[in-house]
């Protein structure tokens, strides 16, 4: 994608002179510049990742107990916002990231587009939740299934689709070409390929986020989610 320069440097006039950091807890709650850290530690990325893993065991069976006290949670936080983890997940409606990991409000940064794709708006909003908000476990969330993916699968093949999906399957098309010669089923291995390239992007192409990353201070990892089984498996 091209963005206009004209509209861009509108844009970028139309916030001049307004603070960083207030201009990101405008749009994104109160709590942005005003986060007490103190009173609400941080979950260090291997216990979320953990909590993760164990939200998801409770979806599998049936077991829900995120949402069992919603207003007290909703209470909780109404202040300010300390996810211990940012999602990047597929818009798909069968993967909706609180209900699969069985996390209430304020616990986890979701960001959601068609395929997972990074674009501009994903990549500033994903740094948002690692830069300011603290969170330090980032998770490229894929899915089996995956239309976005079977979209961009079609154009690499030279099957027309719908001028709108370019838009997401431009963003996936490398990982289509990396696995279209492999053994095995070619929706799954490209499904895995963008979720990995999805982590690989995001631990390098973004340099607050690559920075962290070098800090010790943000673990990356993908995950695979199955629509029957309801399980995700994670990245080793
Ligand atoms: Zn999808």
């Amino acid at each position: 994608m091209t963005s206009n320069p004209r509209t861009r440097r509108r844009f970028v006039a139309g916030l001049a002179g307004v603070p960083a950091a207030w201009a990101a807890s405008r749009w994104l709650g109160p709590a942005a510049g005003a986060t007490d850290y103190s009173s609400t530690p941080i979950v260090p990325a291997d216990q979320g990742l953990q909590r993760l893993i164990e939200g998801n065991k409770r979806f599998v069976s049936g077991n829900l107990t995120a949402l069992q006290n919603r207003t007290a949670d909703r209470a909780a936080v109404a202040g300010g916002q300390s996810p211990f983890a940012v999602i990047l997940s597929c818009s798909d409606s069968r993967v909706p990231p609180e209900l699969v990991f069985d996390q209430t409000v304020g616990q986890l940064f979701v960001v959601r587009t068609a395929g997972q794709v990074i674009d501009e708006a994903a990549r500033g909003s994903i740094t948002y939740g690692v830069d300011v908000l603290k969170a330090p476990l980032l998770v490229v969330l894929g899915h089996s299934g995956c239309g976005a993916v079977e979209a961009a699968i079609a154009a690499v093949q030279g099957t027309p689709i719908p001028g709108y999906a370019y838009r997401f399957a431009e963003g996936i098309g490398p990982a289509v070409q990396q696995v279209v010669d492999k053994p095995g089923d070619l929706l799954e291995n490209a499904i895995r390929a963008n979720i990995e390239r999805g982590v690989a992007q995001l631990r390098t192409a973004e340099p607050d986020l690559a920075a962290a990353v070098g800090k010790g201070a943000l673990t990356v990892t993908g995950g695979f989610y199955d629509l029957a089984s309801g399980e995700v498996s994670f990245l080793s």
